[in-house]
């Protein structure tokens, strides 16, 4: 396939032995092609420095620690590989982390490791790995940076005990709140990821844990956290049988700030694991469902419109069947980047499954919405896909649009834009019909 550099945002500079790497570069290579980044191979420890210095945040820098073998080849020592591992470590600028990949052997001296972890390591990985599991496992951590989400608790209580400053550095919106009577009602419309309720109030309200999880659309993922002032086993008890999920002190506010940054962490986690798709990182079915239907109350609400638009590759049956399954998937992968480049950060976008594309155009009528949905199967048209040695293809996509308010829920509006799809398909493929009433 024809790669130009500039089409990867994301790099992964690696720092590795060439004789180790010379079969598998190119099979690594396009494991990462697929998922979207870059590797640049370094094999100087002065080149490698050099770039770490002069990279952005779009880059990962892998350190394979197999070098310091190298390195003490040309020496007669054989007992100081862990001053080589100092001095390779103090050359790394310090103000980035590194992901180090290490031999189990290496990995079971645990000074060894101490100083590893303890050396801006942002993750370490064990040898032998695999390419597929090392790309995926960076794709990951690319992914994890990019995740423009914020997170929202709501606190129901009157002296909010934590450090917004640090809250807010991470990423969390603190909405406080005074009524148990209708704190369901705000959790409803907020959807928070957590939701904080202070001693005092739970005393007055015992019945508000079991308002929010007796709800059939409660969202299990969703933690309900007392935060308890002082010991006391029976309420203690009682809390937990009634549906909190954690009990916090709040005595010292930055303790407790601490504590809920790493309960939101694994809520991200979890919410990632069911919400995205993992080849392409983009929200999948469930994750996209829940937040058009958010988007269309907000668009309700604020009198927007919205452009709902359904994309589906051509003969794509054909693609698998002629170039085989793993070529199918990078025309996946390429298109998901096309479409990922053109939106707009307030509009969605999902793999809905297999070669299928769903986006939600915000504040979009539907002939702007079909604007850009041509624009992206332009562009996608024009990439050449290199099938054989000197032989490129291009391939195309077809489209559905449907708009909000016309159409009212996410449903509807994915009925109507299939509908159109399939008018697209009828009508020859490689073009975009839209809905009207
Ligand atoms: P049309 O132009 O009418 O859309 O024709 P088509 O061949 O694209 O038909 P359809 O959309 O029904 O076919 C989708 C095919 O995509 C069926 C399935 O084998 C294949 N597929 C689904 N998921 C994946 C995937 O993740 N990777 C690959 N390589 N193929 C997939
Ligand atoms: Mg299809
Ligand atoms: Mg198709």
């Amino acid at each position: 396939m024809a790669e130009t550099g500039s089409l990867y945002k994301n790099r992964v500079l690696m720092l590795t032995q060439t004789f180790f790497m010379i079969d598998n570069k190119k099979e690594l290579l396009l494991g990462a092609h697929k998922y979207d980044f870059d590797i640049l191979f370094f094999d100087q420890m002065s080149d490698f420095v050099n770039t770490v210095h002069n990279s952005d945040e779009n880059t990962l820098f892998v350190i394979d620690l197999d070098v310091l073998y190298n390195m003490q080849d040309d020496m007669q020592h054989t007992r100081r590989q862990t001053m080589f591992l100092s001095d390779l470590l103090q050359r790394l600028p310090t103000d980035r982390s590194y992901i180090y990949l290490q031999t189990v052997r290496q990995g079971e001296r645990f000074l060894l490791q101490q100083k590893l972890v303890d050396s801006n390591c942002l993750a370490y990985a064990e040898k032998p790995i695999t390419n597929e599991v090392l790309v995926d496992k960076l794709f990951n951590i690319f992914a994890r940076n990019k995740r423009g989400d914020s997170n929202t608790v709501i606190y129901l209580g009157e002296k909010p005990v934590f450090d917004i400053g640090l809250l807010s550095d991470n990423k969390v919106q603190l909405l406080q709140y005074q009524d148990g009577h209708t704190l369901h009602v705000r959790v409803k419309e907020a959807q928070p990821d957590l939701v904080l309720i202070d001693e005092a109030q739970y005393l007055q309200t015992e019945a508000v844990v079991r308002v929010l999880k007796k709800n059939i659309e409660f969202d299990i993922g969703r933690e309900i956290i007392l935060l308890q002032d002082r010991q006391d086993a029976a309420l203690t008890r009682r809390a937990l049988d009634s549906g909190f999920d954690e009990i916090f002190m709040p005595n010292d506010a930055d303790v407790l700030t601490r504590q809920l940054l790493n309960r939101i962490n694994k809520i991200r986690a979890s919410k990632d694991l069911i919400s995205r798709d993992r080849a392409t990182g983009l929200l999948n079915k469930v994750g996209f469902q829940k937040k058009a239907q958010e988007w269309i109350r907000r668009a309700s609400r604020e009198n927007k419109p919205l452009t709902y638009g359904i994309i589906d590759i051509d003969k794509f049956k054909n693609i698998n069947d002629t170039w085989g399954h793993y070529f199918g998937d990078i025309v996946i992968k390429r298109l998901s980047l096309v479409l990922s480049a053109q939106m707009g950060e307030h509009d969605l976008l999902s793999r809905f499954g297999g070669e299928e594309f769903v986006v939600l155009f915000w504040d979009c009528e539907p002939a702007q919405g079909k604007q850009k949905l041509d624009a992206m199967r332009e562009a996608f048209g024009r990439i050449d896909f290199e099938v054989k040695q000197g032989e490129n293809k291009n391939f195309s996509f077809s489209g559905g649009i449907a708009d909000f308010p016309t159409w009212n829920t996410e449903n509807t509006m994915f009925l109507q834009a299939d509908a159109m799809l399939y008018q697209a398909k009828q009508s020859g493929r490689n073009q975009v019909c839209v809905s009207r009433k």
